[in-house]
């Protein structure tokens, strides 16, 4: 098990300056969706113990409101099956949608968080990451590697923003450094997938920082080199994340109804003091303004993925 020394951007650094994690992001309340009451002609019934229904067989989607049933919700890949929500996903199951059956194979999985600051906010960071990794079966907020996706071969990265709200800690740069080096070295198109409410990692103060530089310097690299970056930004794409790897793709992709943004809504409305406009920071506003290139739902991601990495020749 190795412990990450830090390693030295290789380009200057000229990202925007983040702020703390993203400000105010939005935790993936879908993560633990509520579990709404069994319907209610059941609970109502005379006579009837309330028991038998399993704990989350039904979830209310967090949009439309509607209680609906998990299976049909799982079986759309957390979307609801009422109004296209696109819900949370975990890193694993978004690999195991994206990718060919049984093709994926983790690079890095052995580089584990230190605790550089030994800092403390609530709980002590190394005690948090310990219990991340226990609820999230992750060992980090990124899960990196290569497989196949329709046959074609790529180098995968997804952020969870289960974990420490996907912020990029140490390991998530470094996995993701190396996983766009590799691939450069390999010919292999790059996608990465982010979900990060969190930006840089404050627990990790400057370390975590330097991160964005990193990450950007190895994409830097990987282009000089003629190679595809695709970049698929989900619910939500924030702060330092946003900020450097997520924004550089060749090609961005946003699933529909995103929040992607820097610092959150209520931070720049407060700071700037005008009203912001409709549908702010939401992947349909960034599509029309020219930041996302495509909006691509869920259950299309790996077909629009194979029809982009073959229209670019990779
Ligand atoms: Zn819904």
């Amino acid at each position: 098990m190795a412990t990450l020394a830090p390693r030295m951007a290789t380009s200057e650094h000229n990202t925007p300056t983040p702020s703390a994690a993203g400000a105010e992001p939005t935790p993936p309340s879908e993560a633990r969706p509520a579990v709404a009451a069994p319907p209610a002609a059941e609970a109502a019934r005379p006579g009837r113990v309330k028991r038998g229904v399993p704990s989350g067989l039904w979830l209310r989607c967090d949009e439309c409101k509607e209680t609906v049933y998990r299976k049909d919700v799982e079986r759309l890949m957390n979307v609801c099956p009422v109004c296209d929500r696109h819900m949370y996903l975990s890193a694993r199951d978004r690999i195991r949608f994206m990718l060919d059956d049984g093709t994926f194979e983790e690079w890095d999985g052995d580089l584990r968080p230190g605790d550089p600051l030994q800092f403390v906010d609530k709980k002590p960071y190394a005690e948090r990451i310990v219990q991340e990794q226990k609820r999230t079966g992750l060992t980090e907020a990124a899960l990196t590697g290569c497989g196949m996706i329709r046959a074609r071969r790529a180098a995968i990265g997804v952020t969870d923003s289960g974990f420490i709200m996907g912020s990029m800690g140490s390991v998530v740069g470094e996995r993701l450094a190396r996983l766009i080096e590799r691939a450069t070295a390999q010919d292999l198109p790059v996608i990465i997938v982010s979900g990060s409410g969190g930006g840089a990692r404050m627990h990790e103060g400057i370390l975590s920082l330097m991160q964005m530089a990193k990450v950007s310097a190895a994409l830097a690299r990987h282009h000089d080199a003629g190679g595809l970056f695709i970049s698929v930004l989900t619910n939500p794409t924030m702060g330092g994340v946003a900020a450097s790897f997520a924004s550089l793709g060749d090609l961005v992709f946003a699933e529909p109804k995103a929040l992607i943004g820097f610092a959150g809504p209520r931070t720049i409305k407060a700071t700037i003091r005008v009203e912001l406009p409709e549908g702010f920071q939401t992947s349909e506003f960034l599509l029309a303004h020219g930041y996302v290139d495509r909006i691509v739902r869920r259950a299309d991601l790996k077909s629009e993925l194979a029809r982009a990495i073959d229209y670019c020749g990779k």
